[in-house]
This record gives C-alpha cells, sequence and structure tokens, in this order.
C-alpha cells in the first residue's frame, strides 16, 4: 500500500509544469522552483513511507496547489507590520523606536544613491564616517567628542576593549547586569578581554570597596545602569560624582553605560526621571554609552561619548571596523538628532517615542472609544469590547518599575473563547495586532496606536 502511493506521487516535471500554467508575471527563478518542489515530495514520501499516507490527498492537482502556495510565499517572505497595542512603548521584539518621518526620509535618500558618508567633498578626499553625527552629539551632550557603533552592546564591548584590554576592571556586584537576549555584563567582560573586579555586595557597595580594589592593574571603573531590575530595601552605591572623584585620585578613567540614556530631562514632559547624558558627562563620566533605538527614539545604534583622548583610542580600535554603522543607520540618527535641536513641543510632536510616552490621557481615551466601536463592529455580537482604564510601561529597560496611566480596549467573548484564543487571532490577522492578556481580557493598549482603525485587522475571526 505505502508502495503504491509513493508510485501515484507525481514527479518533479509534472509539478513544475502545473506550476507554469498557473504563476503570473511575478514568478520565481526556475531552479528556485524546483528546489522548493524537490522538498515538497520528499516530505510527501517521508509521510507516505511512514504509512501515515492513507489520509493525504498525492494528486497532481493537490501537490502543485500546495507547491504553488509555498513558492509564493517563498518570494514574499519579509518582515511583516505588528501592530503594537502591547503597552510597551519600546518593544525590543518588535523593533524598538519607531522612526520620525525625518529619519525614513533621510535613510530612503541614503539608500538610492551614493552619499558623502566617508568622503569630504570639499576637500575631495576621503572623510570620517562619524564626523556630522559626532558635531551633533557633542552639542547636545557636551562630551568633547563621540563615535558611533552598530548597537550598545557592541560600544560597550569596544569601549572595554580599547580602555582595558587585558586588565582589570571594577564593578559593583549590584550592577552585574543582564539584560536579555544574552547581554550579560559580565560575560561581555569577558569577551572584551578584560579581567573583571567585581566590588562591594549585590546590595550594598561604598567608596572604600573601590578604592581598596583598585590595584597597578586596574585600567577602568565601570558603572551599569540598572536598566531593567531595581535593589530595594538596604541598599547603598556610590554615585557618579563620587565615582568620577575616586578615579580621579587614582588616574582611573570612569566608563558609565546608560542603556537607555535620554538626550533631555524625561520628566519636563511629566515622565519619570531617566539619567540624562549631559548630566552624566558633566558629573565627569569620561565615557558614556547608550543606545540609539530606546529613549532617544532613533535606530539601533550605539553612541560613545566622552573625553577625545578616550574616545580616539576607541575610534582607532581594530573592533570599530567590525561595529562600525552603516550609512542607513548614520543618516537616520542624524536626523533624529538634528530633531533635538527643536523646541520641545516640535520635538515631542515629531519624535514618535516621545510622542507616545508623552500623550495626554485624554486623546488615548478619544481613540480608544473610536477604537471599541470599531472592533465591537468588526467582532460582531458574540464578543464584549468597553474601554477600560490601565498601565503601559516604556520597555528596552526604561524604568521598569514606572508605569504610564492609559487607556486599553478589552475584548472578551460571552461565551466559551478565551483570552488567549483572541490573542493569538489578532496575531495571525493581517496585520498582526500584539495586545496582551489580562486576567480573562484581551487588551488592546491605545498609547502606541496612531489611527483607532489600525488595532482593527482587516476580516478576520470567525465569529
Ligand atoms: C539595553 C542595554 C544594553 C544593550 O543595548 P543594545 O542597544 O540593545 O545593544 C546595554 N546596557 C544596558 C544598561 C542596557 O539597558
Amino acid at each position: 500500500m505505502g508502495n503504491d502511493a509513493l508510485r501515484s506521487l507525481p514527479s518533479v516535471d509534472s509539478v513544475l509544469n502545473e506550476l507554469a500554467v498557473s504563476e503570473g508575471e511575478d514568478c520565481l527563478a526556475s531552479q528556485v522552483k524546483s528546489a522548493m518542489v524537490r522538498e515538497l515530495l520528499d516530505e510527501l514520501r517521508k509521510v507516505l513511507s511512514g504509512g501515515a499516507g492513507a489520509s493525504i490527498d498525492i494528486s497532481l492537482t493537490s501537490v502543485a496547489e500546495e507547491a504553488a502556495r509555498r513558492v509564493k510565499a517563498f518570494g514574499e517572505l519579509g518582515l511583516e507590520r505588528v501592530v503594537n497595542a502591547s503597552g510597551t512603548v519600546l518593544h525590543t521584539n518588535l523593533g524598538r523606536a519607531v522612526l520620525s518621518q525625518e529619519a525614513i526620509e533621510a535613510m530612503s535618500f541614503a539608500a538610492s544613491g551614493g552619499v558623502d558618508l566617508e568622503f569630504d567633498t570639499a576637500l575631495g578626499q576621503r572623510g570620517e564616517r562619524d564626523a556630522r553625527t559626532e558635531e551633533l552629539l557633542c552639542h547636545l551632550t557636551g562630551a568633547e567628542a563621540a563615535c558611533v557603533v552598530g548597537n550598545n552592546a557592541g560600544a560597550v564591548l569596544i569601549t572595554l576593549n580599547a580602555l582595558a584590554e587585558g586588565k582589570e576592571v571594577l564593578i559593583s556586584r549590584g550592577e552585574l547586569v543582564e539584560i536579555g537576549g544574552s547581554f550579560r555584563l559580565p560575560d561581555v567582560i569577558e569577551k572584551s578581554g578584560c579581567v573583571m573586579r567585581e566590588v562591594g555586595t549585590t546590595n550594598r557597595t561604598h567608596p572604600k570597596d573601590y578604592r581598596d580594589a583598585v590595584t597597578p592593574d586596574t585600567a577602568i571603573i565601570f558603572k551599569a545602569h540598572k536598566s531593567n531590575y531595581e535593589v530595594v530595601g538596604f541598599t547603598s552605591e556610590v554615585d557618579l560624582p563620587e565615582l568620577v572623584g575616586i578615579g580621579r585620585e587614582n588616574a582611573l578613567p570612569v566608563v558609565e553605560d546608560l542603556g537607555s540614556g535620554a538626550l533631555i530631562d524625561m520628566s519636563t514632559y511629566g515622565l519619570p526621571k531617566e539619567p540624562v547624558v549631559a548630566e552624566r558627562i558633566k558629573a565627569g563620566a569620561d565615557i558614556v554609552t547608550f543606545s540609539g533605538d530606546k529613549l532617544l527614539g532613533g535606530p539601533q545604534a550605539g553612541i560613545i561619548v566622552g573625553r577625545k583622548v578616550f574616545v580616539d583610542r576607541i575610534r582607532k580600535n581594530p573592533l570599530k571596523r567590525a561595529l562600525r554603522a552603516g550609512k542607513l543607520t548614520l543618516s537616520a540618527l542624524e536626523a533624529t538628532l538634528r530633531l533635538y535641536l527643536k523646541p520641545n513641543e516640535v520635538l515631542r510632536e515629531r519624535l514618535p517615542t516621545l510622542r507616545y510616552l508623552s500623550r495626554d490621557i485624554e486623546e488615548i481615551g478619544a481613540l480608544a472609544i473610536e477604537g471599541a466601536e470599531l472592533l465591537s463592529r468588526a467582532l460582531g455580537k458574540d464578543y464584549k469590547v468597553k474601554v477600560i482604564d490601565g498601565e503601559s510601561q516604556i520597555g528596552s529597560g526604561s524604568q521598569p518599575m514606572a508605569r504610564l496611566k492609559s487607556k486599553l480596549v478589552s475584548v472578551t467573548h460571552k461565551e466559551g473563547r478565551d483570552a488567549s484564543f483572541i490573542f493569538k487571532a489578532f496575531l495571525k490577522a493581517k496585520p498582526a495586532v500584539l495586545g496582551r492578556v489580562k486576567d480573562d481580557s484581551f487588551l488592546l493598549d491605545m498609547r502606541t496606536i496612531d489611527k483607532a482603525s489600525d488595532i482593527v485587522p482587516s476580516g478576520f475571526l470567525g465569529k
């Protein structure tokens, strides 16, 4: 029986011929199609020889249909839109900051032709790739020098390697963070070729702990922003000015990994205060590193600012070539930074991250009412849709405990289907909509939604 079925499996050529009949102009190359058809037939052969073939249809039409579906899907693979109604403004899994129109246009411009990325047209010779962003970064942070790499993990890696390879790095036990996605500070310190010298205890570290740990092998004092957790209770940490003092006494640079690193004081927008890069530079940090796509609201990038002697060493390090940012990143970053030169209100209007974070609760509420109405109509009478109060969070390790009051659309099924069913159905829709499940409800946070209709995927959810 198995063998009969195997024999009646269509041939590669017959399936390819069938495919050729049905496909439009936008076809894939024939070698791509044959590879996919072969793969499909191999799969079927395995199923059939496993004896489970009785129930599957292996007629030419049916196999060709499946092949056509796969070929079409393969030709269309790409990043797909996921509407962020999760309540996490900077969602790492969705690509963090949504870029400003200015940044999008700058990227598109850079993508579509040659640009003076690393070429000085005035002098007719090779230029410095980070020069333009450096000027802006220095202006915005008060630092003497700056350079840019692919992300902040890379910024930390190259900084440690350039300033402390083969030597000791002092770091408080209370700051040995894991950021997620396998970024653990102790591992990064090791990979950068440095020796980690832990100081103090998990909950308390004192100035004396640093002073006692300094040896002729010490190269830097490192401070990490505790992005995604807080130590509460009987705690004590050495603040930056004091650490800078200890650094100066011992001629050691102080490096701070700020993680999010805000360029402006978020509290002027009614948000919880996050360390501001300019304030850390002013307090004496020799190098500060932070991400481009967290609170800054730009593209994925790692930004290094600080004293020129140290930035120069980082720039000349061979890892810089390995970690350098490309023209798309640099043009988007530059355009984002230029928005910070504008008045507060203009920045807030044009920078999506800041707009979402500082959004007025009335505005979110109005959007929620409109969204709930649209959704209620689309889902029909079996679903109960209403607006409720809720909370959003910043995300990407900024102020992990902070909650921003928000308005949410809550969806429940009147009988039977639980919230996780609805959660999955919204993810399967086109475009996918990411909400969250809380207790028995499926929730859509409207803080990060631009138009109410964005939470209503077209044609989905069997009622
Ligand atoms: C987010 C974060 C990083 C990693 O930054 P990426 O830009 O994601 O590479 C490193 N350190 C801290 C403290 C962070 O919060």
